[in-house]
C-alpha cells in the first residue's frame, strides 16, 4: 500500500552544502551572509522597502504588533478562522480581538463585514491569506485609509502568491511570512517581516535587535549601539537561513511543481463537484495562488470524519484545519465575535486538506483522488 503523508518539509538536496558554507563563514549568529541573501530575495521579489528574516511568523506578527504600537484597550479586527499566532501577537500587547466572519468561497475575512466592526478603539485590521489565496485587499486598504487603521497581513501561507500582481505581504503596512516546515519554503522554524514604508525600516531593525540600534552600528552609521526602544531577539541563526536559501533560489520550480499537483487534484475531482458531492477551492480572478494547500469541502463534519478514516485506511494523511478561535477558551477570554457566525464554524467543519508538498507526484494525486471517488461510490 502507498503511504502518503499529509506534509513533508521541503528539501532541495543542496542544504548541507550551504549549511557547511555558513559554518565556514565563521558567522552563525543572525544577519550573516545567508540571512542577507534571503532578506534581499524577499525585498526584491515583493517590492517592499524592507524584509527581515525572523525566527517564526509568530515572531514576525509580534514585531508587527510592536511596530503598530498596539496598546492595552486597542481593538484589532481579524478572522476567527486562523492560527492562534495571528491573535496572540496582539493580545500580548493588550489588545482586544474582534472576530469577523469569513467568506465561504475563500475562507478569508469577509471584507464587506469589516467596516461595521470598527469602533473608536479599532487600531488595526489583520487579514489572513488562507491557503495562499489573497484577501480582497483593495477594499481592505480603502477601509483602513478612511479610518486611519494599520493593516498587518498574515501572509504565513502566501509566499510567492499575489493579489492584482502585488505580492501577498507587501500590500499592508506590515506583512508576515512563515518558513515553518509545513509551509511552501522552510528553514525548520522561521519567518520574515515585510515593511512597506522606508521610514519604518529603522524601527523594525531596532525591535528585531533587542531594542538596540546594533544594525546601524554594524553598518558604521553610529559609533556605538545602545538601548533605544522596546524589542526582543527576533533574528534567526544564519544556519537556518542557509537551509532556506537553496529553496528560494529555485522558488519558481517548487511553486510550479506544487501548482501542477493542485491542478491535477482540481481536474480529477471536478466531476464530484459537478455532481454536487464535494466543493473545491475558489481562486478569485485577482489572485494568483501558490498551491499552499489543496482542500475539499464535504457536506459536514460527520462525512468529513468518515472520509478521513477511509483515506487513512489507504495510507493517505488528510487533515482538517483550524478550530475557530472564538470558540476556544482563550478566544472567549480575549475576543468577541462581531455579527453573525454564518460561515466560520460551518466551513471549518467541512474542510479537509489533502497531501500537498514539494515532491508529491501526479501519480500520488491520482491515487488520492481515486480513493476519494471510491468513498463516494
Ligand atoms: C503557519 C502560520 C502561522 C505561524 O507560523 P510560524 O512560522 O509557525 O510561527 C501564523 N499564521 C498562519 C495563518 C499560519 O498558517
Amino acid at each position: 500500500m502507498k503511504e502518503l503523508k499529509f506534509n513533508q518539509p521541503p528539501c532541495t538536496g543542496k542544504e548541507m552544502e550551504h549549511i557547511r558554507k555558513a559554518i565556514e563563514n565563521g558567522k552563525i549568529c543572525g544577519d550573516g551572509e545567508y540571512t542577507r541573501k534571503c532578506n534581499e530575495w524577499i525585498r526584491e521579489g515583493c517590492g517592499t522597502a524592507g524584509a527581515y528574516l525572523t525566527t517564526s511568523c509568530t515572531q514576525a506578527l509580534e514585531m508587527a504588533a510592536l511596530l503598530a504600537e498596539i496598546e492595552p484597550g486597542d481593538e484589532v479586527i481579524l478572522p476567527s478562522y486562523t492560527f492562534v499566532s495571528t491573535a496572540n501577537a496582539f493580545v500580548l500587547r493588550g489588545a482586544k480581538l474582534v472576530f469577523v466572519d469569513i467568506r465561504p468561497d475563500t475562507n478569508n475575512i469577509d471584507e464587506k463585514l469589516i467596516e461595521d466592526a470598527i469602533t473608536e478603539r479599532t487600531k488595526a485590521i489583520v487579514p489572513v491569506h488562507y491557503a495562499g489565496v489573497g484577501c480582497e485587499m483593495d477594499t481592505i486598504m480603502e477601509i483602513a485609509r478612511r479610518h486611519s487603521l494599520i493593516v498587518v497581513e498574515d501572509a504565513a501561507q502566501g509566499v510567492m502568491a499575489s493579489y492584482k500582481g502585488r505580492a501577498l505581504g507587501s500590500i499592508g503596512d506590515y506583512g508576515c511570512f512563515s518558513f515553518h516546515e509545513t509551509k511552501n519554503y522552510s528553514m525548520g522554524e522561521g519567518g520574515a517581516i515585510l515593511i512597506r514604508d522606508p521610514e519604518q525600516c529603522d524601527a523594525a531593525e531596532i525591535i528585531r535587535e533587542k531594542g538596540t540600534d546594533r544594525s546601524r552600528f554594524l553598518r558604521g552609521q553610529v559609533d556605538k549601539y545602545s538601548w533605544v526602544s522596546l524589542g526582543s531577539s527576533y533574528l534567526p541563526s544564519d544556519i537556518n537561513a542557509a537551509y532556506l536559501w537553496p529553496q528560494l533560489e529555485m522558488a519558481e520550480e517548487i511553486n510550479n511543481s506544487r501548482l501542477a499537483c493542485w491542478d491535477a487534484y482540481y481536474e480529477q475531482l471536478l466531476p464530484l463537484q459537478k455532481e454536487g458531492v464535494l466543493e473545491l477551492p475558489v481562486i478569485p480572478p485577482e489572485c494568483s495562488h501558490n498551491a499552499h494547500m489543496f482542500y475539499v469541502k464535504t457536506s459536514g463534519i460527520e462525512e468529513r470524519g468518515a472520509l478521513i478514516s477511509h483515506l487513512k485506511k489507504h495510507g493517505i494523511g488528510a487533515v482538517f484545519h483550524y478550530v475557530p478561535l472564538h470558540s476556544s477558551k482563550a478566544g472567549v477570554k480575549y475576543g468577541r465575535f462581531h455579527g453573525e457566525d454564518r460561515y466560520t464554524t460551518k466551513e471549518s467543519e467541512r474542510l479537509l486538506r489533502l497531501p500537498m508538498y514539494y515532491g508529491l507526484t501526479l501519480d500520488d494525486t491520482s491515487y488520492v483522488t481515486e480513493k476519494i471517488m471510491e468513498f463516494y461510490r
